[in-house]
This record gives C-alpha cells, structure tokens and sequence, in this order.
C-alpha cells in the first residue's frame, strides 16, 4: 500500500470539469487582474470568516506583509510571534525593517503560549507595535488572553490563518478574532488555488481602505501614490479556482475532522504509548490542516514509514530564532525550550479529506509496527 501525505489528484479529479469551465470563462474574458471573480470571492471568504471585509493579495506571505503595512508598522518597530511556524509569519516582519519578537509555545497546542507573551510585554513594551498568532495546523491560538494584552499595552493584532480557514475560537471563525486575519490559498492549505494567492480579512473599513490601497502600489486613484505600496494581487484566474473550490470547503473539512477522529480512536486502540496526539484547546474547533503527532525517534519513524510506503512532513524542523537568516537578532539555543523540543518531534501524518480508512490503519499499524521493533 501507498499512502501520500497529500493527494490533491483525487481532489482535482472530482472537480476537474466545474473549474475548467470556470477558467475558460475568464480566458475567453480577457480580464484578469482584480475582476468579479476576486471581488465575488472576498466578499464570500469575508462573510464565510464573519469579517465585514476581504482584500485578495497574491500570497499568504504578502497578506501578512499587507497588514503589518496596514498596521502602521514599520522599520525598528517590534513585532512580537511564534518561532514555531512557517518561515513567512517572521520573514515578512524582517523585510519590513521590523524586528521579530519570539516567545515560546505552549506544550500541548503549540501555539504561542499567551503567558509567555505577558511575560515579554511587562519587561519590554517600548516599541512594540503588533503581535502575530499563528493558528498553527488549524487550530486557534488561544486569542482571548492575547487580544486582552493587546489591548492592554496598544498593540495590533494580526492572525496568521494561513493554515485555518473556518477553525473556530470559542464560535467565532479565524479571520475575525484580530484585527487583521491573513490566510493563505497555497495549493496545500485546506483551500488552495492553483499557485499562489492569499486574503486578508479585517472588520476595520478604514484598515480594509488601506489594505486595497496597499496592494495597488499605495494608489486610490490611479496613477497617484499617497504611499509606497507593493503590487499584490490575488488574479482573476485564481479567484475562479478558488469560488468553484470553496463550494466544497465545509464537505473537505469535515472530511478532516473525521480523519482526526479516525486517528485518535486508531491509535489508542493500537495502545501505542510512545506518540503524542493532537490536543485541541475547549471551545476550538480545529480544521486540521496538519495531523502532528509528536514522537521520539521522529527522523527514525519517518524514514520507517517512507520505506513501508507512507508519507509524512516535518512542520517545521527548526525553530525560527535558529534559523541562519536570523542570527542578527541574537538568540541562541535554549532560548525557547518548547518550540525546540517540538521541532525535533513533530510529524505531520497523512489527513487530506479523501484518504481511506484502510490507509488510515496502515498508516497507524506501521508506526505501531516500528516501536515494537
Ligand atoms: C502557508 C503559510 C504562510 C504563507 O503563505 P503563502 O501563501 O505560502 O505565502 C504563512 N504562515 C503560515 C503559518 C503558513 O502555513
């Protein structure tokens, strides 16, 4: 048996038709850059977040360097984050001249840990201007104490929901929980394009009139800059994928959850001790864009599982603030235990909607398998 960590051919097959038609009708429009196909789709992922507005950016990485724009943030302001994330979450800090802030996750979610975040504001709050939760593998970090900081200490806050669209937090959706939601359409976010793309999602209108004025070069009129913006458009190309896709983004994710659940009953049936399952947070609802388990042997199991035929991801293998990119900020090992210890931990295991249960079985009776040994 073959298990891939991720099929989207199965998905592709069952839409193949709808979205061919879809793109055709743009191709025979020769319209492309922001038309009815991005504007009908913000204002459906706006309304699917419970945000009051959507700007469609060409990226999930420049939807957070569009907010953080839009934030006012700029050169030697701080920006406080996760170091255990996506590159993108503290790069798109770095390329504004700002300075990425980390503090450590907490154990069981590994979101970034809200008393870790105390903890830095009351030693250092000058200079910092915004705070980045990452809804890390579709789960909401946990925003209450968070956007009660920020309130606090005057900071903006800025959901990085690339890996979360339609989770929830105590029944409000990611996108809606911040000032900002920024979300990702990479092809293997649980709604993906067929490139790159991204959104950003606020309830702000005057944030919303700065975000599209952003991404068009810092102009409202054309041809008049009242700033210097970047050019990030989501394209009409994509947003047609993407409105032909989000029709079935509820059915995949209920396809996810219970692959979750699939999992979680497996593996304490198999009684394997040795792997830690996902914890999800009371009053989240996780749209599992990643099933991690955390386990010792990690490198050892993956190369296992490879071998039986089974795919598997590290998210992600280095905490940022040891990335070589980041030297400058001056942190060193040890600085945050729990994100260390997770990157040298964590599997992402096979989770996409269409998997089998039989493969699901495979997957656990191998790792199973390869503690027995
Ligand atoms: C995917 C991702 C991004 C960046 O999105 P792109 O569309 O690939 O630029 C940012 N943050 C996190 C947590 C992500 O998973």
């Amino acid at each position: 048996m073959k298990v891939q960590l991720l099929d989207l051919a199965s998905q592709y097959r069952k839409i193949k038709k709808e979205v061919l038609r879809e793109v055709t009708k743009v191709c025979d429009s020769q319209h492309y850059v922001l038309g009815k196909n991005v504007a009908g789709l913000e204002s459906e992922i706006a309304s699917y977040c419970g945000a009051r507005f959507a700007v469609g950016v060409a990226s999930g990485t420049d939807a957070i360097l569009l907010a953080l724009m839009a934030a006012g943030v700029g050169a030697g302001d701080k920006v406080v984050t996760t170091p255990f994330t996506f590159f993108a979450t503290a790069g798109s800090i770095a390329r504004l001249g700002a300075v990425p802030i980390f503090v450590d996750i907490h154990p069981k979610t590994y979101n970034i840990d809200p008393e870790s975040f105390e903890s830095y504001l009351k030693k250092n709050r000058k200079g910092v201007k915004a705070v980045i939760p990452v809804h890390l593998y579709g789960q909401c970090a946990d925003m209450a104490p968070i956007k009660a900081l920020a309130k606090k200490y005057r900071i903006s806050v800025i959901e990085d929901a690339a890996q979360s669209i339609g989770a929830e937090y105590r029944g409000k959706r990611a996108g809606s929980l911040g000032d900002m939601g920024c979300l990702s359409f990479y092809p293997t976010k649980n709604l993906g394009c067929f490139g790159d793309g991204g959104m950003v999602t606020t309830n702000d209108a005057k944030l919303y009139d700065r975000l599209k004025m952003l991404r068009v070069h810092g102009s409202r009129v054309r041809y008049y800059h009242d700033e210097v913006g970047v050019n990030s458009r989501l394209d009409e190309l994509q947003a047609a994928v993407l409105r032909v896709k989000f029709k079935y983004l509820d059915g995949w994710t209920a396809g996810r959850i219970k692959n979750a659940e699939r999992y979680n009953a497996l593996f304490s049936k198999a009684g394997i001790k040795e792997a830690t399952l996902p914890y999800i947070q009371k009053g989240n609802l996780s749209v599992y864009n990643q099933y991690v388990v955390t386990v010792p042997k990690r490198d050892e199991l993956r190369a296992y599982l490879a071998s039986v035929g089974v795919g598997s991801e590290i998210y992600y293998p280095l905490s940022l603030h040891q990335q070589k990119c980041f030297k400058y900020l001056g942190y060193k090992k040890g600085d945050f235990p729990v994100s260390e210890k997770t990157a040298k931990e964590a599997l992402a295991l096979p989770i996409y909607p269409e998997l089998r249960e039989s493969e699901q079985r495979f997957v656990v009776s191998s790792i199973a398998e390869f503690y027995k040994k």
